[in-house]
């Protein structure tokens, strides 16, 4: 039977954002509460190599969660794992109600950092080939060691693209990467590497190229490639397809009540990221503005978590230097 439970502060995601955010309001002696709807640590539990988080030459990503998460918990913080907002309305006495699958909660403040979904390329085959082992990917850390000895075809100029090809390339026998552009937005650094990496035979780069299908019976056969400048297509044979094209916010559910961007992105003010709620701020990857960095979302998790006093001192705060882009 669903129960009405009340709290201070409601986090909804628990990746880094959230659990930086419950970190601080739990040490804070704020009854916190986290609702996540998958796993804590989010798409950090699909990086195994982080070297661009301060004060840690390398770490992987789930070796991260899992020391975010108890360092939450160890402060009183309360994760509920495989709960998710549904809906979210202040009510006339201020109070902000959160409504999941299981409970509704009741919160003095929400912080919202429901973090991204694989954004879909929207070729024929992608949706058919997406249950496990069909041969479509979007998570080369998981999936690569089942491509042992196979090609695949990667898709995505980003660092996720460039990091998961080369991670893949150690895997597979041969790694087709395809990109739209013939300039990468991942990070010089990375790029040097891949360049480096594709010398060795194993990773071929087809760059002003995307994929128009992926093609196969109960599986991946092959992806049919087009040159964009040239307009001309061939397909190329393949044991799958890994899609490496960013993310969507995970925000389609506060779509009518909160403002979003055209790409569905949280609006909020540049410095303290206050929504047009009083009470409910955003933090992380899914609001307008984010530097979509892990230092700068667990960095967005603090900020709110700090400022979020202010509010409880003055409620007024919430109007003051407001101007929500
Ligand atoms: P990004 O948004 O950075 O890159 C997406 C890539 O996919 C771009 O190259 C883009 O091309 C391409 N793309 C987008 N849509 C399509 C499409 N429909 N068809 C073909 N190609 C498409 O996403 P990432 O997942 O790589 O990264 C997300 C964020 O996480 C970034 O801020 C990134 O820096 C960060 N990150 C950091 C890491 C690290 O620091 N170690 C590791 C992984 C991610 P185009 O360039 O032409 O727009």
């Amino acid at each position: 039977m669903p129960s009405e439970i009340k709290t201070d502060v409601v986090i909804v995601g628990a990746g880094p954002t959230g659990l930086a955010s419950a970190m601080y309001t739990a040490r804070d002696r704020y009854d916190t509460v986290v609702l996540e709807k998958l796993v804590p640590g989010g798409q950090i539990n699909n990086t195994d190599r982080i070297e661009n988080f301060p004060g840690f030459k390398m770490i992987s990503g789930s070796d991260l969660a899992v020391a975010q998460y108890e360092q939450a918990t160890a402060f009183g913080a309360k994760i509920k794992v495989g709960v998710q907002a549904q809906a979210l309305a202040r009510r006339d006495d201020g109070l902000i109600e959160v409504k999941t699958n299981e409970d509704t909660f009741l919160a003095r403040v929400v912080i919202l950092s429901p973090g991204s979904d694989f954004r879909k390329l929207g070729v024929p085959g992608e949706d058919k080939f997406r249950s496990a082992g069909s041969g479509v990917s979007y998570c080369g850390m998981c999936d690569a060691p089942f491509f042992r000895d196979k090609t695949v075809v990667t898709v995505g100029g980003g660092n996720t693209a460039v990091e998961d090809t080369i991670h893949l390339s150690r895997f597979a026998k041969k790694v087709i990467m395809v990109h739209r552009r013939d300039e990468f937005r991942a990070t010089k650094i990375l790029v040097e590497e891949l360049l480096e990496e594709e010398k060795k035979g194993v990773i071929e780069i087809k760059y002003d190229s995307v994929i128009t299908s992926i093609n196969g019976d109960n599986s991946v056969g092959s992806a049919t490639i087009q040159n964009v400048k040239t307009k001309e297509s061939h397909d190329v044979d393949c044991d799958g397809v890994f899609i490496f094209i960013g993310h969507v916010p995970n925000t389609k559910w506060l779509e009518g009540t909160l403002d979003l961007n055209e790409q569905g992105f949280i609006k909020c003010d540049p410095q303290f990221f206050r929504t047009q709620i009083p009470g409910v701020f955003v933090a992380g990857d899914c609001r307008v503005g984010a530097a979509m960095q892990l230092a700068t979302a667990v960095g967005d998790g603090v900020t709110v978590a700090v400022f979020m006093k202010e509010y409880f001192r003055d409620p007024q705060w919430w109007n003051k230097n407001n101007a929500v882009i």
